[in-house]
């Protein structure tokens, strides 16, 4: 704002000091051209009133504008949120603590500031909540590995559950009270039916899903007890990338299957393992809803608006409602690439459901979300540009 500002005073003082000048030139002119002084004073009147009603409106399109912290905005959904937030007008905020975010995503392609650090530092929190007017908070650090989860749950429970608590309290403290959460389709466990509903019921089989879940049921006790309202989305298999190329998705460890798959297609790998042909499904292997994450981020300003605008508390599932099973990735894959990808068939992996494919109809009923990249090459495709981008970067 104070830039806008200081270069329409700069203007606006040239002007001034060339008004005289203007004037005297303006009169000899016309009686050049025969105007006369009113309509040569008209000219001038509207012209200033239309420099003042654009200097209003910069500065109330200016104060308008919403602050939200975006904790892991440096990963892979926060960083495409943090883009989605930043083209709807808002004014970001992140905060991570770099063990699987890239620094470079968030001073180069999102250009925001980025404060580094934990969401379990108290003292941190309460600096940044006394120093930045934040409105919102949306909330994606968390770690995210099922099998870590599984061998490590200590890990888990420490900075997916305490961090949250302690990034809520703060927020408490602070009188901050509109939170979009980063849940997930863990949540539910096995299914009992799909697509999956929200009101299904919650038995996850992994710690991770547990620490989700944890989150889920702090967030309708704060609700009550302190007025923080939120929104729970619950991901299905994000994928894709950022339709321009500038953002993507890059785990060290990678775990997930399309960018393994990629990774094959590039060379990177020598084949993609199946992890188990003998489930329930029409070709054995494990069925999943993969949705873009372009379109998990637009849901999440579109959550974000709601809960401005005075929306209750709710959950959200966010998929397409469409399920592949790992063979036609693949196949979809080697479609996009152009290349044969070699894939082994290999034991079940443990804590794997058969199926998860989850019913957005409430997030498209209530929020008027619409997914722009439903179909599956598409998000491969942008995925695979991703990839090559990244790849030859660090080759
Ligand atoms: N998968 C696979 N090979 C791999 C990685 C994953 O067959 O190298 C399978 C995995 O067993 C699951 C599906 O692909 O059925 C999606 O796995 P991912 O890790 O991408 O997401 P998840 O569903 O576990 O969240």
């Amino acid at each position: 704002m104070s830039s806008s500002l200081l270069w329409f005073g700069a203007f606006g003082g040239q002007i001034c000091k060339r008004l005289p000048p203007l004037l005297l030139t303006g009169f000899a002119l016309s009686r050049d051209l025969a105007l006369t002084l009113t309509e040569l004073m008209t000219a001038i009147v509207v012209n200033s009133k239309l420099l003042l009603i654009l200097i209003q409106k910069v500065i109330v399109v200016t104060q308008d504008m919403q602050t939200v912290l975006v904790t892991g905005g440096a990963g892979y959904i926060g960083s495409h949120a943090v883009l989605a937030l930043q083209n709807a007008g808002y004014n970001v905020v992140v905060l991570d603590n770099l063990v699987y975010g890239h620094k470079d995503i968030v001073d180069n392609t999102l250009k925001t500031e980025l404060i580094i650090g934990d969401t379990n530092n108290r003292p941190l929190l309460d600096q940044l909540f006394s120093t930045h007017s934040i409105d919102a908070v949306m909330h994606f650090a968390a770690y995210a590995y099922v099998g870590e989860s599984v061998n490590n749950p200590s890990k888990y429970y420490h900075n997916n559950v305490t961090g949250t608590l302690t990034l809520l309290d703060a927020m408490v403290d602070a009188d901050i009270k509109h939170f979009v959460f980063s849940s997930t389709c863990a949540t539910y466990g096995v299914p009992k039916a799909v697509p999956i509903v929200e009101d299904h019921p919650q038995n996850p089989i992994n710690p991770y899903g547990a620490t989700k879940l944890m989150v889920e049921r702090m967030l309708a006790d704060f609700d009550v007890a302190y007025d923080l309202r939120s929104v729970c989305f619950r991901y299905f298999n994000a994928a894709g990338a950022d339709p321009e190329g500038r953002l993507g998705e890059d785990h060290h460890p990678e775990t997930h299957l399309i960018p393994l798959v990629l990774q094959t297609a590039l060379g990177k790998r020598e084949s993609i393992s199946i992890f188990g042909t003998d489930y329930p499904t029409p070709d054995q292997t494990c069925v999943r809803d993969y949705i873009h994450v372009s379109d998990l981020a637009e849901a999440h300003v579109l959550g974000l608006d709601y809960l401005l605008k005075g929306g209750e508390s709710t959950k959200f599932n966010l998929g397409n409602g469409n399920g592949f099973s790992v063979k036609e990735i693949i196949e979809a894959a080697r479609t996009v690439t152009g290349h044969p990808i070699p894939a082994v068939e290999c034991d079940r992996r443990p804590g794997d459901p058969p199926s998860l494919v989850g019913s957005a109809d409430r997030a498209r009923s209530m929020l008027g979300w619409h997914p722009q990249y439903a179909d599956i090459e598409t998000i491969i495709r942008h995925a695979w540009t991703w990839h090559q981008k990244r790849h030859s970067k660090v080759a």
